[in-house]
């Protein structure tokens, strides 16, 4: 490592590799300074280690943000078409699904690590692993990058791109903040996102490790909010699977950032069939005879049989006793829309994301950087910046760690 860069990138993720190669090419001499052992340790974790690494549907209108304009800002200047034309001019073939989620045609995460490696190596950036940058101070030629150890390295530009608070074992353990807080910049309080949820109920309890498809949807002071459809799991802690995964971000910040405790999650668990077809077909199981905890065979998996008395119990009807056509109604009721009280979040250990970090308003929309500092840049997740799972949020590391590298 030389004493000198035009550019050092704080963090070699998503972001940060993106900003040292698009900096690289653009002619600057760039360090990359990472507190692993390695660069890219999550990437390789990202899509069940196969890496969504972009969402063909990109569109800032997946994204939240203290500044919604920055997120369509950064897309015009480096959208889906140029992160498409990056990946496949580094030699990595793409393919996507149905749903538009993009994945290296390997299907391998390390793939893509790989091409982001020999692209830094080619174009001679410095990566200097284990260091875990602890200050960034003023100095007369730009900045200088302190680490924990007490290593230094000059820079004219800093790009700040340590990510979140999320999964500190694959790296990001939210030091980038205090990095942005130590120039003035306002941190919007990070909560973990995309997260599994704890609620405490018999139903989980009896049908832990049960997964099935359902649509649910957060209930917030009385409030519905959006749907989702996916894959539930139960666990022995409470709700976890993808479609949780997708409502965890409104209820995390409800729980952790707002401090609101109305928080539940709403679950209908037979998503392909209307309530009164349900009801109708219980009514003709009872009417023919079945026994309570037959009533969801072959619609449901047969570890309901465990709950279904609970079902009917919460319901008011015990043992399925009731006028005619009540009992079946009550039970098809508590299956389309079933509330979990939603007690907490499993915590940055298990978040795959974080939402909240820097105020996006705060940084310049067209370049990403600091409008407290000049030659200070952020990118990736260490902003106030959030999409949906799919790949949106690689597809916002890609592009603003390349937009951030093409600082002047
Ligand atoms: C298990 C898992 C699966 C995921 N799957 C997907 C997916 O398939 N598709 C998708 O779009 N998103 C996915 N995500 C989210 C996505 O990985 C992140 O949004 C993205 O990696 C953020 O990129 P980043 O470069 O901003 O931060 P990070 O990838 O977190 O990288 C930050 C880097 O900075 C380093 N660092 C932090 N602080 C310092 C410091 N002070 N000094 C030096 N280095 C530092 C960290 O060690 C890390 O290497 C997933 C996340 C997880 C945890």
């Amino acid at each position: 490592m030389r004493d000198t860069y035009d550019l050092a990138v704080v963090g070699a993720g998503a972001a940060g590799l993106a900003a040292a190669i698009s900096g690289a090419r653009r002619g600057a001499s760039v360090v990359v300074l990472e507190r692993l052992a390695r660069a890219g340790k999550k990437l390789l974790a990202t899509g069940g280690g196969r890496s969504n690494l972009l969402n063909d549907n990109l569109s800032a209108s997946a994204f939240t943000s203290t500044d919604p304009g920055l997120v369509s800002s950064v897309f015009d200047r480096f959208g889906r078409t140029e992160i498409r034309g990056f990946f496949e001019g580094l030699g990595l073939p793409l393919q996507a699904d149905e749903s538009g989620r993009v994945y290296p045609a390997t299907n391998q995460a390390s793939s893509v690590l790989k091409v982001l490696e020999l692209e830094t190596g080619r174009l001679g950036v410095a990566v200097e692993a284990g260091f875990e940058a602890e200050r960034v101070d003023a100095s007369s030629g730009g900045f200088s990058v302190v680490a924990a150890d007490g290593r230094k390295v000059g820079a004219r530009i800093v790009v700040l791109a340590g990510g979140g608070r999320s999964y500190p074992a694959l790296g990001s353990n939210g030091s980038c903040y205090r990095l942005a807080a130590a120039f003035g910049h306002r941190i919007v309080s990070p909560v973990p996102s995309a997260v599994p949820l704890v609620i405490k109920d018999r139903m989980c309890h009896f049908l832990q490790g049960q997964k099935l498809r359902a649509r649910v949807a957060s209930k917030i002071g009385g409030r519905l909010g959006r749907t989702y459809e996916g894959e539930l799991l139960f666990t022995q802690f409470g709700l976890s699977g993808t479609a949780i995964l997708d409502v965890s971000e409104s209820l995390s910040v409800a729980l952790n950032r707002e401090g609101k405790k109305d928080t539940a999650v709403v679950v209908d668990l037979v998503p392909f069939m209307a309530e009164e077809d349900l009801a109708a077909e219980f009514s003709r199981r009872q009417d023919a005879g079945w026994a309570v905890k037959d009533l969801a065979a072959g619609l449901l998996p047969e570890k309901f049989a465990l709950v279904l008395p609970q079902l009917l119990r919460e319901a008011d009807f015990p043992e399925g006793k009731g006028s005619k056509g009540e009992a079946a109604r009550g039970l098809a009721a508590a299956l389309k829309a079933r509330e979990f009280r939603v007690l907490g979040t499993r915590g940055w250990n298990e978040a795959e994301f974080t939402s909240g970090g820097v105020d996006g308003r705060e940084v310049k929309p067209r370049t990403l950087e600091s409008k407290l500092r000049q030659g200070l840049y952020l990118a990736g997740e260490v902003l106030d910046v959030q999409g949906g799972r799919g790949g949106y949020n690689l597809a916002w590391a890609w592009a603003s760690g390349f937009v951030a590298g093409l600082a002047e």
